[in-house]
C-alpha cells in the first residue's frame, strides 16, 4: 500500500498540471482523511494569497502578539484584542493561501450580539449570508413510525436586535480578515508557522513564519481541532463513555420547502431531525462558491463602506444585485448532515449504500427513518460543490477538552480549548468566550511587567476554561440519551431555553455594548452550568443509561416527564428564570406548559413575495436576497399577544 502510494505521489510530481484532480479522485478511492489538506496545498492560489496579504499595513516583523491559525475564533480574537488594546501589534499567520471551506454553519445570538458590538449591523450580514429564526427539532421514534414523531420550535432573536446567521466560513472568515485588517491587524494568509522548531518562552518567544523567525510576546494558539501548541502541553482527553461521529453533504431543494413531510418546516429554522442514535442538522444557507477572492473582496468591501456609513438597509443592493456588480456566483443550498453516537449499530456491509464511508452511513441511517427518507427525496446531491472530492464527509470523535490551554508565553482558543458536537452550535457561539476571555487577559498579560503578573493572568484564563467543555458534554449527553424516546426528546431543547435563555445575564440582551458585552459573551453556555440545569440534567443521564437501539422503560419515561414538569414549574415560579416564553416557543405558554394546540408564536420571519426566500422582519421592505420590494404590513414582526 506504502509503495502504491508512493508511485502515485510520484506520478503526480511528474505531472502536476493534473495533480489536483487526480489526487482527489486517488484520495476518494481510499477514503483517506488527508485529500483535502492535499488538495488545498495545489489549489492554492497564490495571485489571491498576495492580494489578501497586500492589505497588511505593515510587514510581518517581531510583534506583541501572534495569532497562530486564521479561523474563526482567531479572528473574533483578534479584533477584540485590537478594540481593547489599541496600539499593540497584532499579527495572524494561516497556512491556507486563502479563507477556505470549514464546517460550522449555524450561529447564534451572542455572534451576532458580538457583530453588532464592533459595528457590523444585520443588513449587510443578510447580504452575504443566510438569515436564521430559532431552532427546531422533530423527535422520531425508535421503530421510525412516521406517525408518532413530536416537535419543538422556538424563535431566534429578533431580526431588529441583532441578527443569527447561517454563515458559509469562507466568507465569514474572509469579511472578518478584512475588519481586523481596517483596524490595523496583519492577517497572513499562505503562512505556515513551522511549531516543532518554535521556542516558546514567557514574555517573548521565537516563532518561525513561512521561513523568517518572528519574536512575539504572546503566541496564541487558534489552530482549532489541531491543537498544535495545546497537544505540546498536554494530550487531549476524551471522556468516557460513547462518542459522536459526524458525515456530511450538500444539497439543493428543487420544490418547494411546504412540499417537505414534516409539519410546520420552515428552513428558517436551523432544523434537527433527532433519532435514538443521534440527529441530523438541515440549514439552508448561501454559498457564493466559485467566485474569485479578489471579486468577494471588493464586494465586502463595499458592503463595509455602506455599513459603516450608516446606510438604510433598504437602499443596499441585494445579494443577487451584488454578484451581478462584482461578477460572483450565488446560490442556495442546503447542508445536511448526521451527528451519531459511536454506539450505533450499523450493519456489518454498508457497500450497498454508497461507495464511501460517509455516503454508506449517511444513506444508511436516511432509510431506516421515513420522515429523514421523506425529508431526503425533496433535496438533490451536490457533488464536489467545494472542489474535487469534497461531495461527502466524515468526521470521527468529535469530543475533547484540551486540559492545558496555556503554557510557556501561549493560550489556546477557540477548538484548541476543546469541542462537544455541532447540536446547539457551542462551536462558534459559546466557544467564543474563550475568544473573548483571551483578548481580555492579552491586555493584563501585556501590560504586567514582571513573570509573575503574567502567571496571573495565564492562571486566570486556566481557571475560566476549568468545566467549560465538561459542562457542555454534559448538555450533549442529556440531549442524546432524551432523544431515544419522542416523548421525551423535548425535555431537551426545553431545559436549554428555560436554562439558557431565562437566565438573568440573557434578558439585559438588548442593553449591551462594546464595554459590557463582555460577561454574556465569555460566560453564555446555553446555560449548561446553571446548578439547577445540571442538576437535572445529571439525573436523566443516570436514568438513561444502555444504548440506542434499546427501548427506553415507559414507567421510567413517566417518571423523567412527571419530574420535569415539577421541576419546570418550581424554577419559573422561583423567578430567577425569565423569558416571554409564549412568543418564543410554540407549543408553550408562559409557564412553559406544553399544548399540542397552541401553534403561534411570535412571527419574526416571512418569505419573500417575490423569490420566496425568507427574510426577518424588521420593518425594511427591501428582500435581502432579491432585492424586491415587500409590503410595508409584511415587513413588520408580529408579537404574540
Ligand atoms: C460536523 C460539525 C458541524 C459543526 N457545526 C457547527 C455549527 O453549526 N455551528 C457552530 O457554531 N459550530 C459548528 N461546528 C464547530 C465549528 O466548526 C468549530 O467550533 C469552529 O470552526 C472552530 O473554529 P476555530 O477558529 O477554533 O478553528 P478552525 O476554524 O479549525 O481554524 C483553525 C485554523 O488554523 C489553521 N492552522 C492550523 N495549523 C496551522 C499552522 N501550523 N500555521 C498556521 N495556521 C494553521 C488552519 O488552517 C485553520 O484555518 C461544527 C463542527 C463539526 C465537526
Amino acid at each position: 500500500m506504502f509503495m502504491w502510494a508512493t508511485s502515485f505521489l510520484s506520478l503526480v510530481l511528474l505531472f502536476p498540471r493534473h495533480a489536483a484532480f487526480s489526487i482527489s479522485k486517488f484520495f476518494r478511492f481510499l477514503d483517506f482523511p488527508i485529500n483535502r489538506r492535499l488538495i488545498t496545498r495545489h489549489a492554492r492560489n497564490d495571485g489571491e494569497t498576495a492580494f489578501l496579504n497586500a492589505a497588511n499595513q505593515t510587514p510581518l516583523n517581531d510583534t506583541d502578539v501572534l495569532v497562530v491559525g486564521g479561523g474563526i475564533h482567531s479572528l473574533i480574537y483578534a479584533i477584540h484584542t485590537a478594540k481593547l488594546s489599541p496600539g499593540r501589534t497584532i499579527n495572524v499567520v494561516e497556512k491556507a493561501g486563502s479563507p477556505s471551506y470549514k464546517i460550522g454553519e449555524s450561529t447564534l445570538t451572542t455572534f451576532g450580539l458580538w457583530l453588532k458590538t464592533i459595528g457590523i449591523e444585520s443588513p449587510m450580514l443578510w447580504r452575504l449570508f443566510g438569515p436564521k429564526d430559532g431552532l427546531a427539532f422533530y423527535y422520531m421514534p425508535q421503530n421510525g413510525d412516521p406517525e408518532n414523531y413530536t416537535g419543538f420550535c422556538a424563535n431566534g432573536p429578533p431580526g431588529d436586535f441583532v441578527p443569527t446567521l447561517q454563515i458559509e466560513r469562507k466568507i465569514s472568515e474572509l469579511m472578518l480578515t478584512l475588519i481586523a485588517q481596517r483596524m490595523g491587524v496583519n492577517v497572513w494568509h499562505g503562512h505556515s508557522v513551522d511549531i516543532d522548531n518554535t521556542v516558546l518562552a514567557d514574555g517573548g518567544s521565537k516563532v518561525p513564519v513561512a521561513g523568517k523567525q518572528v519574536n512575539a510576546k504572546l503566541v496564541v494558539d487558534a489552530t482549532g481541532r489541531f491543537r498544535r501548541f495545546a497537544s505540546k502541553e498536554a494530550r487531549l482527553q476524551r471522556f468516557d463513555g460513547w462518542n459522536t461521529d459526524a458525515f456530511w453533504g450538500y444539497f439543493e431543494c428543487p420544490v418547494d420547502e411546504s412540499e417537505i413531510p414534516l409539519d410546520h418546516y420552515e428552513s428558517v429554522n436551523t432544523n434537527h431531525i433527532c433519532l435514538p442514535e443521534g440527529w441530523a442538522w438541515v440549514i439552508r444557507l448561501p454559498t457564493w462558491e466559485g467566485s474569485s477572492i479578489k471579486n468577494l473582496t471588493k464586494m465586502i468591501n463595499y458592503l463595509l463602506d455602506l455599513n459603516y456609513a450608516g446606510v438604510p438597509a433598504d437602499e443596499i443592493p441585494s445579494s443577487l444585485e451584488l454578484a451581478r456588480m462584482f461578477g460572483l456566483k450565488f446560490r442556495w443550498v442546503v447542508s445536511i448532515g448526521f451527528a451519531l453516537r459511536t454506539d450505533t449499530e450499523y450493519p456489518a456491509d454498508l457497500s450497498s449504500y454508497g461507495s464511501c464511508e460517509a455516503e454508506q452511513r449517511f444513506n444508511w441511517i436516511t432509510a431506516k427513518y421515513p420522515k429523514m427518507a421523506g425529508l431526503m427525496s425533496k433535496h438533490k446531491l451536490v457533488r464536489d460543490l467545494y472542489g474535487p472530492g469534497t461531495t461527502w464527509y466524515i468526521r470521527k470523535n468529535l469530543t475533547y477538552v484540551s486540559p492545558k490551554v496555556t503554557g510557556n508565553g501561549f493560550i489556546a482558543i477557540g477548538d484548541a480549548t476543546g469541542f462537544t458536537n455541532p447540536l446547539y452550535s457551542p462551536g462558534i457561539n459559546a466557544n467564543m468566550g474563550t475568544s473573548v476571555a483571551a483578548a481580555e487577559l492579552t491586555a493584563s498579560y501585556l501590560d504586567s511587567e514582571d513573570a509573575k503578573g503574567r502567571a496571573e493572568s495565564m492562571q486566570k484564563y486556566e481557571e475560566y476554561c476549568n468545566g467549560r467543555v465538561d459542562g457542555l458534554h454534559r448538555m450533549n449527553v442529556f440531549n442524546y440519551v432524551l432523544m431515544r424516546s419522542p416523548q421525551l426528546g423535548p425535555l431537551g431543547p426545553l431545559w436549554q431555553y428555560l436554562s439558557g435563555t431565562g437566565m438573568p445575564g440573557w434578558q439585559k440582551m438588548r442593553t449591551y455594548d462594546f464595554n459590557t458585552a463582555g460577561d454574556i459573551l465569555k460566560n453564555w453556555d446555553w446555560g449548561a452550568r446553571e446548578p439547577e440545569y445540571a442538576e437535572f440534567a445529571d439525573s436523566v443521564i443516570k436514568m438513561l443509561p444502555g444504548k440506542p437501539s434499546e427501548p427506553v422503560d415507559p414507567e421510567i419515561e413517566q417518571l423523567i416527564l412527571n419530574m420535569s414538569d415539577a421541576k419546570v414549574k418550581e424554577l419559573v415560579a422561583g423567578g430567577k428564570f425569565k423569558n416571554r416564553w409564549a412568543g418564543l416557543l410554540r407549543w408553550y405558554n408562559d409557564s412553559l406548559i406544553r399544548s399540542e394546540t397552541k401553534i403561534d408564536k411570535d412571527i419574526l420571519a416571512r418569505r419573500c413575495s417575490k423569490c420566496t426566500n425568507w427574510r426577518l422582519l424588521t420593518g425594511d421592505r427591501k428582500c435581502a436576497t432579491c432585492g424586491a420590494m415587500n409590503k410595508q404590513e409584511l415587513s413588520q414582526k408580529v408579537m404574540y399577544n
